[in-house]
């Protein structure tokens, strides 16, 4: 008997990213004392109002089947938070609840590209997008953004890609995983100009937009002409520290909107009510409690700015944005594979090789910052003295 081919397209391309993990979780399990700087899990827990509500929910007979797109009364808050945060007027019918970003990045490519279709997207990436993409049996093409323009991805970079493959999506993700890095205005000006050119729909991927630490985050569906041929991905895991609740969005036109409530019919029929009341509840109490789950990330990354300011060894990538950091390792002479590998074993620090976001990140780092301050700080001290002294 055969599986599916496609399945073996499903495979993301992280290199030894997987294998680090999975190797620092082997070693905790042995009862060693690892710390752990490698996935995107806030270390703050769901706010026990939000679970408060999820069990008032429940217990009042929200239990049974929902409405697949979404309760009504989540869609409108969720249209209204966006026309109030962006300024684009947004309606209930141009929002679909999801199982959280991950299902909706996966919901917006099956409505969008067709096996055999195209995809874009920007490298370093989060891991699952290439897999994502390939799901449905497109092509997922990587568009490198350079260490050397802050990461910033290049117009003139999206334009060949687009050229040469003939792509039909572009995904991209702003404030960004795994660099930190937010994108600025003006790139987004030409990002908006390449998909306009080149007849790209846009897949905006904004689940950390709650995390700015600098400058301002640009929602691209604003800028003109954008957003007829936009999808915003959001999310409430990092936001409200829901990643195990499951819940997310898709906001576009009324068109891709209802192609992914007809995906949802055919496949999640919907997320629980009772988690749906939760999330209600929660964008319902605004903008301070986001920022409430916010503030750790933003001392912690002050933190890594202070620990690793001037060293030659360890670089941080600028930090604008979003839970973690990326530093540029190169001038030590290891890949990043290679030194979260060692630093694992010497050290039982636990980070994620920048390969493992693709080869645009090679012989950098990526530290989530979900470790408590005097833990990260002290891991922080250690990995930069484990960088010097591999100096040539
Ligand atoms: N997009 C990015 C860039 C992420 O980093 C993550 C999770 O870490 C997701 C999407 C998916 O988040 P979730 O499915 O928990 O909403």
């Amino acid at each position: 008997m055969k599986l599916a081919a496609r399945n073996a397209h499903m495979m993301g391309d992280a290199g030894n990213g997987w294998a680090i993990l999975f190797r620092a979780r082997e070693m905790i399990a042995a009862g060693e004392a690892v710390t752990m700087l490698t996935i995107g899990e806030p270390d703050v827990k769901t706010d026990s109002a939000i679970l408060d509500a999820m069990d008032a929910s429940a217990r009042g007979g929200n239990t049974g089947y929902t409405d697949i797109a979404g309760q009504h009364a989540l869609r409108a808050e969720i249209a209204d938070r966006v026309s109030a945060r962006t300024g684009l007027q947004t309606r209930p019918e141009n929002v679909v609840v999801t199982p959280g970003g991950q299902a909706a990045l996966f919901a917006a490519h099956m409505a969008l590209l067709d096996a055999g279709d195209s995809g874009l997207y920007v490298a370093p990436y989060y891991p699952t997008y290439p897999g994502t993409i390939r799901s449905g049996g497109a092509e997922a093409v990587a568009v490198p953004a350079r260490p050397e323009c802050g990461f910033q991805p290049e117009a003139a970079a999206l334009d060949a890609a687009a050229r040469a493959s003939g792509a039909k999506t572009l995904l991209i993700n702003s404030p960004n995983n795994p660099t930190g890095v937010i994108y600025t205005r003006e790139t987004l000006e030409g990002v908006a100009e390449i998909c306009q050119r080149r007849d790209l729909w846009l897949i905006s991927d904004e689940v950390y937009e709650t995390q700015i630490w600098e400058g301002a985050h640009v929602s691209p569906r604003t800028l003109p002409g954008m957003a007829e041929r936009t999808l915003v991905i959001g999310s409430l895991s990092k936001s409200h520290a829901m990643t195990g609740a499951r819940i997310g969005w898709i906001v576009g036109p009324e068109t891709a909107v209802e192609a992914v409530h007809q995906l949802a019919i055919n496949t999640t029929y919907g997320v629980p009510g009772f988690v749906q009341d939760a999330a209600l509840y929660a964008l319902r109490r605004g903008a301070a409690m986001e920022a409430r789950n916010a503030a750790p990330y933003r001392r912690r990354r002050d933190i890594a700015a202070r620990v690793l300011s001037g060293s030659q060894a360890v670089r941080l990538i600028h930090p604008a944005g979003a839970m973690y950091v990326m530093a540029d390792i190169r001038a030590t002479g290891l890949t990043g594979d290679a030194f979260a590998a060692r630093l694992l074993a010497e050290e039982k620090i636990g980070v994620m090789p920048g390969e493992s976001f693709g080869a645009a990140a090679a012989g950098h780092l990526r530290i989530a910052l979900t470790q408590e301050d005097g833990l990260l700080e002290a891991a922080l001290a250690r990995l930069r003295a484990f960088a010097e002294a591999r100096m040539p």
